[in-house]
């Protein structure tokens, strides 16, 4: 999707928008796909600050409910630390309210959900209940010895060989059926991860249809 036929630039070479801004009408509903270690929060920080919106990480959620001293945040961390998958039930509850607030009026580029089919599923019907639907779904694939290599290379405390195994398990059962279920619908984008940083960030926005200066 390129940025041509946007009109760059006003009369006396003054620029419509700033340098590096999305243009016109672009995808703002965003799904971002991919396994542990693809390098999807650095991503997702760089499209939000980018796009101007919302970054929803449902990891960062629970991690903060997590540690709350809750009842609940208890039964949450059991969960994180094996590396397995809260339950959809649990996990619709906290999206279709993170969903409500005015701040995703303009979008929202959501990280870490969904991982399952009926996740996919539950995102599909709170949208269409709000009158919206996603504009794209960004999978970041990467080859599953180099997300081991990085995986053990960063050494978070719930990062033990055993858990780096089951999360990766998990993603593959569970989460990346979604990649043809999105391409099912026309939503799917996919990224080559096993690349620099910058060199995915680039493509990431080109799909978006914004030109960084
Ligand atoms: P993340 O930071 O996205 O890797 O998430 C950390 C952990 O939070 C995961 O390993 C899961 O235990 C849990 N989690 C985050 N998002 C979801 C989700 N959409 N469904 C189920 N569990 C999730």
């Amino acid at each position: 999707m390129a940025d041509a036929a946007e009109p760059a630039d006003l009369p006396g070479g003054v620029a419509s928008r700033p340098a590096g801004q999305p243009s016109g009408a672009l995808p703002r509903r965003l799904v971002l796909l991919g396994p542990p270690n693809a390098g999807k929060g650095t991503q997702a920080q760089m499209l939000c600050r980018t796009l101007a919106v919302p970054g929803i990480s449902t990891g960062d959620m629970l991690r903060l409910e997590s540690g709350s001293g809750s009842e609940l945040g208890a039964r949450l961390k059991t969960i994180m630390d094996r590396g397995e998958l809260v339950d959809d039930a649990t996990m619709a509850d906290v999206v279709r309210e993170r969903l409500r607030r005015d701040d995703t009026e303009r979008g929202f580029l959501l990280d870490g959900y969904p991982r399952t089919l009926g996740q996919a599923e539950t995102l599909a019907s709170i949208l269409e209940a709000a009158g919206k639907q996603l504009d794209a779904v960004l999978a970041i694939t990467v080859p599953a010895d180099e997300l081991e290599r990085r995986a053990l290379a960063r050494g978070r405390s719930d990062d033990r060989p055993e858990v780096i195994r089951e999360r990766l398990k998990v993603y593959r059962d569970k989460t990346e059926p979604l990649i043809g279920y999105y391409r099912g619908l026309g939503l799917l984008r996919e990224f080559d991860g096993d690349r620099p940083i910058e060199d995915v960030g680039r493509d990431l926005l080109a799909a978006l249809g914004v030109q960084r200066p």
